[in-house]
Formats: structure tokens, C-alpha cells, sequence
């Protein structure tokens, strides 16, 4: 998503919608199946050498629940609040948040996606109360109870069936 910042200059404020694609392959994304599609709405105000951007990012993201693997959409909205410069920033405090660029067009995409993967849920569950799979069968407990006993399991071997159920049922949904 971009902004010509001489079309910006030239109105008092500019709106801007559009959308923006955002890659998964980083690890914290890892509980991410997909997140499609990212909406981008705001403004775009230019005062002298400084342009001010605030947008609202929406997106459906697909979650994998990390207790029983199965995957849940849920809404994720962020505000993107953004500040360039065409001119170099004296005032130390200002900086920190000013980037300064001599671009005449700005590519907001990369901005879109820190504020997107910060708004990310690191450990989603799909509900509160999500029971999870069962260490020793697999079964998912929210479906059944699969009466396996379960107490004395080595926590280290959960998390070896866990994997292993993982691989196992990787393309199950959808
Ligand atoms: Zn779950
Ligand atoms: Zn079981």
C-alpha cells in the first residue's frame, strides 16, 4: 500500500484504503495458518516537511489453538500511527518516532505488518475452556472423553505426543 506524497501535499487530508499481503513465515506466527485479508483505512496529512499517517488494520486471522490443534478465526483490529519526514528531525524526542525519507512514495506495508504480527495472539486457544488433546490417544477432549489415564504421564512424553499428533492430523481441517 502506498502514498504519493505530493497527492497527499496537495489536499488537507487524504483518504487511503487498501489492502496488504503479510508472509507467515516468521516464528511468531507459528499458530498463524493464515491471516487474509488485511483491510487498511485512514488518513494521510501532510504539514510542511511532515506527513502523519492513522489507519485502522483489519484483518480475519486463522489460528491454531495450541492446546487441541485445531484452527479458529478470530478478528484482530490495530491502529497504525506513523509519522516521515522530509527533513532531517533536530529534536531528540521527536525522532524516535519520525522516520525521515526523501521518497516521494511511501510503501506502508512493512509498518502494516509490525503492528499486525504485535497485535498477533502468541498462545491462542479457541475457547477459554478448550480441554485439548489427550497425551496418550490423541483423542481431542472437547469431541469425547477417551477415559485413558492420564495423571501419571511424563511431561516430557506429552509434549512427544503432541508432536507426534501434530504430524499426524497436519491437513485434517479445512
Ligand atoms: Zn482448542
Ligand atoms: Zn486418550
Amino acid at each position: 500500500m502506498e502514498i504519493d506524497w505530493l497527492s497527499a501535499s496537495k489536499t488537507e487530508s487524504l483518504r487511503m484504503t487498501g489492502d496488504v499481503n503479510v508472509a507467515l513465515e516468521h516464528p511468531e506466527r507459528l499458530a498463524v495458518v493464515s491471516v487474509d485479508p488485511v483491510r487498511v483505512e485512514g488518513t494521510a496529512v501532510v504539514r510542511g516537511d511532515v506527513m502523519s499517517v492513522d489507519a485502522t488494520i483489519k484483518a480475519t486471522v486463522i489460528y491454531r489453538c495450541v492446546r487441541c490443534l485445531n484452527s479458529f478465526s478470530d478478528d484482530l483490529a490495530a491502529e497504525l500511527h506513523e509519522k516521515f519526514s522530509r527533513s532531517p528531525v533536530n529534536d531528540e524526542m521527536e525522532a524516535d518516532d519520525v522516520t525521515v525519507t526523501m521518497d516521494p512514495i511511501i510503501t506502508l506495508d512493512p509498518y502494516v505488518e509490525q503492528e499486525l504480527v504485535l497485535s498477533l495472539w502468541q498462545n491462542p486457544v479457541c475457547r477459554e475452556d478448550c480441554k485439548g488433546l489427550c497425551p496418550v490417544c490423541g483423542t481431542d477432549l472437547n469431541v469425547r472423553e477417551c477415559g485413558c489415564e492420564r495423571q501419571s504421564i511424563d511431561p516430557r512424553l506429552e509434549v512427544l505426543a503432541q508432536a507426534l499428533d501434530l504430524m499426524n492430523n497436519d491437513s485434517t481441517d479445512d
